[in-house]
């Protein structure tokens, strides 16, 4: 789902696959997620018991899937994936949770986007691994409960503000992955590059890593165009260069704000004079859907200080007016 929402080719997925770290030693970053993660794995693998219910949230590409894979795969479980948009009703839910074996992983994406009746069927998986199936229909129907075995279940979401309190209060672990740095997204473009036996130039990796937009999935889709323009325009070794070639005809700007940031942001401010204005609005203004604005952009700019939220909308700050080269009115902007 996620691999066709960013149109990738079949290929290109399998890279994705091959691209992906295993066990913990091999993940980059998040090291206070990964610290907990290891021990509540260790504990529950010491007592022969199911782990915890986890939640990760964070912007997209960040590690929510690759983590929950190796998750499972530290526990020594199988893993069942599936993602909320896909559980249409409560039996196709029943048909994953009756199928886990003992103390296995279930992985739900865009978990925020469960369907209410197969979520509050969740409920008692959750809590007390029963369900409540209903044969039958009509007058002959009947509810039976039947019991699961004990399981974990990983959500992951961008937006762990739509989640019901009745959902987030069941996860005992709670994880949010952070944007990574560029000195963490260049070990990680060392080491993919590695994996797809690519020679580079660790000066070439930290250019692709700070314009990666703190994002590995980015990085490796980065290092896979530029992998492209050393094969064509180079000698097969990426180097500055060639980096610099590949990002700009991208166009992956400097600070690494892609094509989308920065219509945002000229948005913002050629056509509502710097806001405050609507999220609607600027979705409608920029062609892109407001859930994507907020889930993918959005964060990214106020972190790096592009755009504040305020009560009234969002606003671009001086930093904005500078990176397009527009002087900032005078006194109106922070
Ligand atoms: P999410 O589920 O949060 O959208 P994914 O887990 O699918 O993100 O990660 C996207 C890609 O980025 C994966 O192919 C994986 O190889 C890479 N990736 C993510 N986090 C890391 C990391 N910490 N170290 C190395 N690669 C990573």
């Amino acid at each position: 789902l996620k691999g066709e929402a960013e149109g990738l080719t079949p290929t290109e997925r399998e890279i994705e696959k091959a691209l992906r770290p295993v066990s913990f030693e091999d993940f980059t970053g998040q090291d206070k997620v990964l610290e907990n993660l290891r021990v509540f794995v260790q504990a529950a693998r010491q007592r022969g018991e199911a782990l915890d219910h986890v939640l990760l949230h964070g912007p997209p590409g960040l590690g929510k899937t690759t983590l929950s894979l190796i998750i499972a795969n530290e526990l020594g479980a199988n893993i069942k994936m599936t993602s909320g948009p896909v559980l249409d009703k409560p039996s196709d839910l029943a048909g994953l949770l009756t199928n886990l074996s003992e103390n296995d992983v279930l992985f739900i994406d865009e978990i925020h986007r469960l369907n209410p009746v197969v979520e509050e069927y969740l409920y008692s998986a959750m809590e007390d691994y029963k369900i409540d199936i209903l044969l039958d229909s009509g007058p002959n129907a009947r509810s039976v409960q039947i019991g699961l075995n004990p399981f974990t279940l990983v959500g992951a979401t961008t937006r762990a503000g739509l989640l019901t309190s009745p959902l987030r209060a069941r996860f005992s672990i709670n994880a949010r992955l952070e944007y990574y740095n560029a000195k963490l997204l260049t070990s990680i473009v060392l080491r993919s590059a590695d994996l797809l036996n690519t020679p580079i130039d660790e000066e070439a990796a930290y250019e692709i890593a700070r314009r990666s937009r703190g994002t590995p999935r980015i990085a490796n889709n980065l290092l896979r165009r530029t992998r492209d323009f050393a094969q064509v325009k180079g000698n097969g070794k990426i180097t500055v260069g060639i980096a610099e070639m590949a990002l700009n005809a991208l166009d992956v700007d400097q600070h690494g704000l892609d094509e989308m940031d920065n219509r945002i942001l000229s948005t913002i401010i050629e056509k509502f004079k710097g806001g405050p204005v609507g999220l609607s609005t600027i979705a409608t203004a920029c062609g892109e859907e407001a859930e994507t604005i907020e889930e993918v952009y959005e964060p990214f700019l106020i972190q790096e200080g592009y755009i504040k939220r305020t009560s009234r909308g969002r606003e671009a700050t001086e930093m904005a007016y500078r990176h397009l080269g527009i002087n900032p009115p005078a006194g109106q902007v922070k």
